[in-house]
């Protein structure tokens, strides 16, 4: 089947086109500063589509899309797996406002858009937060009255669901076993990051939490801190604003070091740059040693994502501090560039390192078509 991978944002929609078949990609395409139409934008998302649908006319030579894979960030408590859409299941996905305040509303009116112009036209969603499911409420719930929960949903949702499930099954293929048996920990390091525990599977913990703040340092995020420190900085005169922008936009790595980008710390290599890739990898081999316990004991590490899959340099700071957990890594298969699933660690390690790039555009395509199929 040939689908029209959709991940719609307030002011911009980034597209592909697959062979869920073959995994083949027909075309892809990023439409920017959708209502900014002063600077030559899209008016909305109607008129972003208008341009996808030009882009597609040229490139597509006439094959028909038979169906759209949407990947929407929140699915709450509800979507354990990718559903067809349905007028209904777009009211569910807008409830979910709250929850996702910048991410499911631009996903719903990419929703529309398509059904506004292709009336007919399957749509799926998947869920970033689908595969976290099945993480036991020892896991998702905080310790803070339940009042919280009940009335406002807080608890643990996770995000990276769908790389994270791509990830599973590839990296139980390179193991050779069934994805039901894998038992391991996963590490998505992009500009957002997230580590998460599986076990037979299922996923049963996961460093992001209510929001894709918690958890590890990343690109602009800070991850964990003490929540008091929100307290005590909004009685110094910060406002929500300042916050959210101080948290989401300002730290991780750009806040120690200026750059969020880990290509331009690797290569300046100075003492900043240097004491803020400890400070990351310490963070995320913290959790590692924690999801090893969560999990009985992993049998497999794996990295993927941009930094995952591409710094050699991060990997090797994250596994040098696991000797605890008799992990080493072999620095030739390490350094070596590749963009297959492959294994990076010795024959001594306790248990093998990997290297398994993740697809979630493939994943929901593939996703897409398994529903569009079945209904
Ligand atoms: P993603 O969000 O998955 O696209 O990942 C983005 C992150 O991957 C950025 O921090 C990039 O600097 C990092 N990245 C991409 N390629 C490389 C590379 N060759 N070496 C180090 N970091 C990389």
């Amino acid at each position: 089947m040939i689908i029209l991978v959709i991940n719609s944002g307030s002011s911009s929609l980034k597209y592909q086109v697959r062979d869920s078949g073959t995994g083949e990609r027909l075309a892809n395409g990023l439409i920017e500063r959708i209502g900014d139409s002063a600077h030559g934008g899209p008016a909305d998302h109607t008129e972003a589509l208008d341009r996808v649908t030009e882009q597609l006319e040229a490139s597509l030579q006439g094959r028909p899309i038979d169906a759209v894979g949407h990947r929407v960030v929140h699915g709450g408590e509800r979507f354990s797996e990718p559903v067809l859409i349905t007028n209904e299941i777009i009211r569910a996905i807008e409830r979910l406002n709250p929850l996702a305040p910048l991410h499911n509303p631009a996903n719903v009116q990419g929703i529309r858009a398509i059904a506004e112009r292709w009336p007919d036209m399957p749509q799926v969603a998947v869920f970033d937060t689908a595969f976290h499911r099945t993480l036991p409420e020892h896991a998702w719930r905080y310790a803070v009255p339940d009042e919280l929960y009940k009335k406002f949903g807080i608890r643990r949702y996770g995000f990276h669901g769908t790389s994270f499930e791509y990830v599973t099954r590839h990296a139980a293929a390179l193991l050779g076993m069934p994805a039901e048996e894998f038992t391991g920990v996963l590490a998505h390091l992009g500009n957002g990051a997230s580590v998460t525990a599986v076990q037979n599977g299922r996923s049963i913990d996961t460093s992001m939490g209510f929001t894709p703040l918690e958890g590890l340092v990343m690109g602009t995020r800070s991850g964990d801190i003490d929540p008091s420190i929100l307290l005590f900085l909004s009685r110094e005169g910060y406002s929500e604003e300042d916050l959210d922008r101080l948290l989401n936009r300002e730290s991780g790595l750009k806040g120690l070091t200026g750059h969020n980008d880990m290509r331009s710390i690797e290569e300046s290599s100075d003492a900043v740059g240097t004491m803020a890739l400890d400070i990351a990898s310490y963070r995320l081999a913290k959790y590692i040693g924690g999801y090893h316990v969560a999990v009985g004991g992993s049998q497999a590490l794996v990295f993927t994502a941009g930094i995952g899959e591409n710094s050699w340099r991060f990997r090797e700071r994250v596994v040098n501090r696991l000797a605890a957990l008799g992990v080493y890594i072999d620095d030739a298969e390490n350094q070596k560039p590749g963009g297959s699933p492959r294994e990076i660690s010795t024959e001594e390690s306790a248990f093998p390192v990997l290297v398994v790039p993740t697809d979630e555009e493939a994943a929901i395509a593939e996703a897409t078509a398994a529903v569009v199929v079945s209904a």
